[in-house]
């Protein structure tokens, strides 16, 4: 039981994150703070959380447990900001969908990396943003990863796990470069790709003629391209060297498609369609 819970960035992860501690009776007090007042408000009415603050040195008083749920370019002021007001005994964690990054911000905005600091990344979202699309079922039967540095209290980490599995979440650790690298693979060069594509189409004279015939496997794929452009921005810049060598690597298979249709090689085309298939009903199609 986490008598009081303070949430800065009360948007999708941090409402549902309330939200699913509420529902399973393991939080007393959530505390909200963000940068607009309207959307705090909107939080309260919604009963996401019980009071609400724009200062963030405010807010993290009287913390057991503070999550950071903001984009992950906001992560150091914010921690600049709650550095002075922190509770010694208070657990920090966020939910940024970088780690190495949010860990520099730490080590830069504290003056060292916290013992009670365990940076976390749940792999749970939706396209929508903001506090009006969390809902508290969206961590039921997901995973959630801690990222704990080497200065992590075990205390700190286990409070952070407890408070996931609480939401429902399956609570796994992971060194912070290799969780980088893993998510640049899986989430953040897709991102870029379906942002990319529908890019391309939007800027073609004929687009009107063709968004109105996208079918359903063109929604399917470009659905990611509806996500928040300024979390996706600070995704990209703050992931940089993973996301650039996964990049490199689809640019390089890319390519040998194109040659391949140019030189009518059918054979190089289905032997990477049959690969593809295989492991996209392999590795997915059992969600
Ligand atoms: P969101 O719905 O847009 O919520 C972000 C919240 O942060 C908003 O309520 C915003 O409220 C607040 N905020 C923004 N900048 C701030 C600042 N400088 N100071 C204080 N509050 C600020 O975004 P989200 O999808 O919940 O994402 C939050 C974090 O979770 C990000 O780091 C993201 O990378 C990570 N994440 C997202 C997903 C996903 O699928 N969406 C999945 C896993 C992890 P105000 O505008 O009122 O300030």
């Amino acid at each position: 039981m986490i008598q009081q819970l303070t949430i800065i960035g009360v948007g999708l992860i941090g409402g549902s994150l309330a939200r699913a501690l509420r529902a399973a009776g393991a939080v007393g007090e959530v505390v909200g703070c963000g940068r607009d007042e309207q959307h705090l408000a909107r939080a309260r009415e919604l009963g996401v959380i019980d009071r609400y603050t724009t200062d963030p040195a405010e807010a993290v008083r009287g913390a057991q447990v503070v999550l950071l749920a903001v984009p992950v370019g906001a992560m150091e002021s914010v921690m600049r900001a709650i550095a002075p007001a922190l509770p010694a005994e208070a657990v920090l964690t966020d939910a940024g969908s970088t780690k190495g990054s949010v860990i520099e911000a730490a080590r830069r905005a504290f003056g060292g990396l916290p013992a009670n600091f365990v940076p976390g990344h749940p792999i749970a979202g939706t396209e929508n943003s903001g506090v009006e699309a969390s809902f508290a079922e969206l961590y039921g039967g997901r995973r959630v990863i801690l990222t704990p540095t080497g200065a992590s209290r075990p205390e700190a980490v286990e409070r952070v796990r407890a408070m996931w599995v609480a939401a429902g979440a399956e609570v796994t650790e992971m060194d912070p470069a290799h969780h980088d690298r893993v998510l640049a693979a899986t989430s953040h060069l897709p991102h870029l790709l379906a942002f990319s594509l529908v890019d391309t189409l939007a800027k073609m004279d004929e687009k009107e003629e063709i968004f109105a015939y996208a079918a359903g496997g063109f929604r399917d794929f470009t659905r990611i391209a509806s996500s928040d452009p300024q979390m996706w921005r600070d995704i990209c810049v703050h992931n940089e060297p993973a996301l650039l060598a996964m990049l490199d690597r689809f640019e390089a298979d890319l390519r040998n498609l194109r040659e391949a249709i140019a030189s009518d090689d059918g054979d190089y085309l289905q032997k990477v369609f049959g690969r593809a298939k295989a492991a996209r009903d392999r590795f997915c199609d059992n969600e």
